[in-house]
């Protein structure tokens, strides 16, 4: 059999898979006029003229692109503002960027562990942490999700030098929150280092937006990645700490290394967008106005809702094939939430991904709710 033969089979096989298993997914090029409640624009910064504009001028004052890795010469005098105000910010000594949040936990992980590291994760991590982990070639242990003494037991087994405990801050696809006291007092306890991944809490949660790990001590986290693509509307991720840390980090991590530096346009955007998150408590008011609105409407049609306080409400549906006719649903009348299935979410856990954003109004709320509404009835009638 001819060499392109073989790769055609493989390539067949794999989709037809995929396909059996109704898991093909498809793009589709969003339309404008779509209401999005599936996206993490969680302050409407992406759609802010301020940060557009302050895009557009960094792109002129340093350029469409970088030119070069942050080690040669790519690392620009706005970079180096931006690392400077999100150190401060999240009261760390240093942050080093990353060109997204993917590239920041593969460096991160890929840097610190090593074969004789022991990585305990929560099993609802994010795929970036498991796949970092892969990549470092340390022993990976999940424990149960927000189970602090299920981690306990597994931390006092480990015989491993070094013990690094990985969390999200907010479950991406569950909208629940880490408990970062008790895995900061577990990690202490059994000398492990912490590392929690907040990239749907900065921003947004907290009394100033500095997310899940707002209060807590550096010590208790001593290793915060960030992300900008989300509430900073922006692109790209951070990880902070002391500076032994972050200088290891730039060393050592081969996706900052070897890798084009983040336009300088988007860290522009992005100070001009940590700001605004500074500057415009009111942003975060009308976001958790929205979540309260939601959390006390959706009950009252009977809505399936999650233990979430935070931007992500999802909508455990179950099956598959239910989550893709509501998502079908609520696309015809031009609403857009995530269809979320395996492998993404475990078996039997599809569930519909809904994302709230202060740039929302309370009409588009109801449009959210009454679509939502529709999906029930349509499905009662196909039952009736
Ligand atoms: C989105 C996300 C990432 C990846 O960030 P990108 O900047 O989109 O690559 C990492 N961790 C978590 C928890 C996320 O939700």
């Amino acid at each position: 059999m001819p060499v392109s033969d073989a790769w055609r089979e493989r390539l067949a096989s794999a989709r037809d898979d995929r396909l059996r298993q109704r898991r093909w997914r498809k793009r589709r090029v969003k339309p404008s006029a779509t209401l999005d409640f599936a996206g993490n624009d969680y302050l409407g910064l992406a759609q802010e003229p301020r940060v557009q504009n302050a895009q557009a001028e960094g792109a002129r004052r340093f350029g469409a692109g970088a030119g070069a890795s942050h080690l040669v010469s790519g690392h620009l005098g706005t970079h180096e503002a931006l690392e400077a105000a999100l150190a401060e910010w999240t009261g760390r000594e240093r942050a080093l960027l990353f060109s997204t949040g993917y590239m920041a936990n593969l460096g991160v992980l890929q840097s610190l562990a090593d074969a004789h590291t022991a990585i305990f994760q929560d099993r609802l991590n994010h795929a970036s942490l498991l796949d970092g982990a892969t990549l470092s070639g340390a022993r990976s242990r999940r424990y149960h999700h927000r189970d602090g003494e299920d981690l306990q037991r597994l931390l006092a087994r480990s015989t491993a030098t070094h013990k690094l405990v990985v969390s999200d801050g907010v479950f991406s696809m569950d909208g629940d929150v880490a408990d970062i006291a008790t895995l900061a007092r577990v990690s202490r306890e059994h000398s492990a280092w912490l590392m929690i991944d907040d990239a749907h809490g900065f921003g947004v949660l907290g009394e100033n937006g500095r997310g899940c790990v707002e209060g807590v001590t550096r010590e208790d986290v001593p290793i915060l990645v960030g992300t900008l693509g989300k509430a900073l509307g922006t692109a790209g991720a951070f990880v902070a700490g002391d500076a032994a840390l972050i200088e290891h980090i730039t060393q050592f991590a081969r996706s900052y290394v070897y890798t084009t530096a983040q336009p300088p346009s988007i860290a522009a955007a992005t100070l001009e967008a940590l700001s605004i998150v500074r500057q415009e408590p009111q942003r975060r008011r009308q976001l958790f106005e929205h979540i309260a609105t939601f959390r006390r409407e959706a009950p009252l049609l009977g809505l399936p809702l999650a233990h979430s306080a935070t931007p992500i409400q999802p909508l455990m549906l179950g099956s598959e094939a239910r989550v893709m006719t509501w998502a079908d649903t609520l696309a015809q009348r031009g609403i857009s939430v995530g269809a979320i299935r395996p492998p993404t979410v475990p078996e039997g856990e599809a569930r519909l991904r809904i994302t709230l954003s202060a740039r929302h109004t309370q009409a588009d709320l109801h449009r959210l709710l009454e679509g939502l509404n529709a999906c029930q009835r349509e499905e009662a009638a196909c039952h009736a």
